[in-house]
């Protein structure tokens, strides 16, 4: 039971955590917590918000469809390139789908079904594909666009990605209508994802998560060649009744089918929950031997008057529903366990398992966290423990098979030196993990933070592991700036490296200096600095000088900055050893500002805190730099300190709400842009293509 003060206050939370947890698997497609742990949380949010709807929020996670847009929506979306793809409304919307765990729920859903609809109605039971969804539009039988949901009212337009994809027909046969649309599943079936990530950590790249993530990240790439390369699948599961004649949802597949599509066979007319049990319990082992990913049963309503009769919530349609796979478990033997090294000097336990199947995949290797939970649990070496998939790549260890436990089974010792070079490991207060002190000389940290510089998301220098060790081990880089020093014959003394090599490496290191300012930043490796928290901070404060002179208090007014971000970008800030790297950083010519674009055009709005929200006909992003180039600046929340709110289109009400409690005035773009000089004597246009 919760009090009204608690209530508001965990609705709060909630709402927070799962928007966060949202971006990082729509957008970053790198999920840190596992489905079942998200969908948990959502429910109960759902069951608070039901309980004190005084306190949901209109735009609550639990009434809008997750997002996958990453960039700027607006008139120069056409002149985007790479990774921002031109945004299109959809027809009808692309939403979501109500779930549950429970055969209860379903039976629920069958109940409501048969109370709200006159007429006898069946149900088509499908697989719940997992991967990104996607809608196709066909014109006279030849494909003419696919979107991504996006969030759910606009998608990316993938068009030219969609057409490398082998398996979707570019023109249809037989009695196709002159124009629909059919929405499906792209996936990344088991075979290619393992040979993908393979093949990322060859070079020294992160892994994929899971397939879901691969499909996702690979339909928004830049280059339709490589995604072409990344064997990625599609499955049709549903036309929009809308667009076509027909009397059942399975009819319209049949159809689709018969002009080419490819639509799933594994489906089936069910007259009652004793046929949706049979088909759920059935599909819950079949699916294991099936070439891709699956989490589920989506159970529909098969008649479309049916369908028409129950209509949508804001979020999902009320004539289906998913029921959602319990997360797969496997028992394996732990027959060692390594303690890892991080670029941070944070040490990892992993276990090192007996081979093991687990959602179509090969597990050798489980996370154990940290030594709290290995002592949780109770783990010993020569157990047999219960291992899972969670958001992460590598599975974690979940419970130990007690019966099974081997007379000789070895409690863990956790190593009290660095397994890499021996310093006494320390725990810092309110940490879990133990660390390695030793920044300066541990080789793991060391390689780990150079390995980081030169990663794709980072400097996207051509050289991944191997290379590092060999720098290194010849004593040729033990810093990101070393590495500007290396000579074409030092990397020529080097086993392996011809002239071609070494001066396809030294050319791909000089491209760096024009990786952009908050990609530079990232790449140092400030502790807890991801990509995207990299990015407002570059934003927000526009150079490197300026961070390194900023407060606590000042980087907390960073949206998405919190206490642990902001002490550890101030402790970075004030380490002598990482100042003098950062000067040699400089001296090689790498971007320590974000340019000529942000400095500043004016003093029109100094002394003004501004509040965005809404869309505009820039970028997010590109209007708070704006606001920063102007002299203004920017904060998340509405108070009594902020100036006026800029609302652009959708603004969220709660801050309008906000804004007339206090009094604070609200400003649209168009009055926005007549506070600030025109773009004639500010080059506000170069302002906002620099950033795309
Ligand atoms: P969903 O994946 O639960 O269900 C809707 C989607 O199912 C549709 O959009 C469609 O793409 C897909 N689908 C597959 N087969 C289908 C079929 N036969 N018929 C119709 N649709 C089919 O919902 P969602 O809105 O895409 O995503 C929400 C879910 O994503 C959450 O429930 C959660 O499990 C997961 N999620 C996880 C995290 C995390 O941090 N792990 C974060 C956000 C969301």
């Amino acid at each position: 039971m919760h009090t009204r003060e608690e209530a508001s206050r965990r609705i709060a939370e909630l709402v927070e955590i799962l928007r966060e947890n949202s971006r990082r698997y729509y957008v970053d497609n790198a999920p840190t917590m596992s489905d079942q742990e998200y969908d948990f949380l959502m429910h109960e949010l759902e069951g608070l918000e039901a309980e004190y709807p005084e306190f949901a929020l209109p735009d609550s996670p639990t009434r809008t469809v997750g997002s996958d847009l990453d960039s700027p929506v607006g008139p120069n979306a056409e002149l985007q390139t790479g990774k921002d793809f031109v945004k299109r409304a959809h027809r009808y919307p692309m939403l979501s789908l109500g779930n549950t765990y429970s055969i209860e729920e379903v039976e629920e859903f069958a109940a409501r079904a048969d109370k709200a609809l006159e007429d006898a109605f069946t149900y088509c039971c499908e697989l719940k594909f997992d991967g990104t969804a996607i809608c196709l539009t066909y014109r006279g039988g030849a494909l003419v666009q696919a979107l991504t949901r996006g969030d759910g009212e606009q998608g990316d337009d993938v068009t030219e990605n969609v057409r490398r994809i082998a398996n979707i027909p570019q023109t249809l046969h037989g009695d196709f209508p002159e124009e629909f649309e059919i929405r499906g599943e792209i996936l990344m079936p088991y075979a290619s994802f393992e040979a993908l990530n393979a093949e990322r950590e060859d070079i020294g790249e992160a892994p994929f998560a899971n397939p879901r993530n691969a499909a996702s990240g690979s339909l928004k790439l830049g280059d339709p060649e490589e995604v072409g390369r990344r064997g990625l699948w599609c499955t049709l599961y549903h036309i929009p009744a809308q667009s076509v004649p027909f009397a059942t949802h399975d009819e319209a597949l049949t159809k689709a089918a018969s002009w080419g599509l490819p639509v799933s066979e594994h489906r089936a007319i069910c007259k009652d929950i004793e046929g949706i049990r049979s088909f759920i319990s059935h599909w819950d082992i079949a699916r294991r031997s099936l070439p891709y990913a699956t989490d589920g049963i989506v159970i529909k309503i098969n008649e479309l008057s049916a369908q028409r009769a129950l209509g949508y919530t804001a979020k999902s349609p009320r004539w289906a529903v998913a029921y959602k796979f319990k997360a797969e478990q496997a028992c394996t033997e732990l027959q060692s366990i390594d303690f890892q090294v991080g670029r941070t000097g944070a040490v990892t336990p992993v276990a090192n398992l007996s081979p093991v199947q687990l959602g179509g995949t090969t597990v050798k290797r489980a996370t154990l966290v940290n030594e709290d939970q290995i002592a949780a649990l109770d783990i010993r070496v020569g157990d047999f423990v219960y291992v899972e998939k969670g958001g992460e790549i590598i599975p974690k260890i979940t419970s130990v098979n007690l019966a099974l436990r081997p007379a000789e089974a070895v409690p863990v010792a956790f190593p009290a030196v660095c397994p890499d070079c021996g310093t006494p490991l320390v725990k810092q207060e309110g940490e879990a993990k133990w660390f390695c002190p030793n920044r300066a000389t541990c080789p793991t940290q060391i390689k780990g933070r150079l390995l980081h510089f030169i990663g794709r998301k980072a400097m996207n220098v051509l050289a991944g592991e191997a290379t590092v060790d060999q720098l290194f081990d010849a004593g040729l880089a033990s810093t990101p700036a070393d590495l500007y020093g290396i000579s074409i014959y030092q990397l020529m003394s080097l086993e392996g490296w011809q002239e071609k090599s070494s001066q396809r490496f030294l050319d791909s290191l000089a491209k760096t200096v024009e990786v952009p300012f908050e990609r530079v930043l990232f790449a140092l490796g400030i502790r807890f600095v991801g990509e995207s928290t990299a990015r407002d901070i570059a934003r927000h404060f526009g150079s490197i000088d300026a961070i390194a002179a900023a407060s606590r208090e000042q980087l907390l007014e960073v949206p998405e900055v919190g206490d642990v971000i902001a002490g550890s970008v101030y402790d970075y800030m004030h380490e002598e050893a990482n100042l003098r790297e950062i000067e040699r950083l400089k001296a090689v010519g790498l971007q320590f500002s974000t340019g000529a674009a942000a400095e500043a055009l004016s003093a029109a709005l100094e002394g003004k805190t501004i509040v965005i929200s809404g869309n505009f006909s820039i970028s997010r992003d590109a209007m708070k730099e704006l606001i920063v180039a102007h002299g203004g600046k920017c904060t998340s929340g509405v108070t009594g300190s902020t100036s006026f709110l800029l609302a652009g289109t959708k603004p969220g009400p709660e801050k309008i709400r906000k804004c007339g409690q206090l009094g604070i005035p609200v400003v649209s773009e168009e009055e926005f842009r007549a506070m600030i000089p025109s773009p004639a004597s500010a080059p506000q246009e170069e302002t906002q293509l620099s950033l795309f």
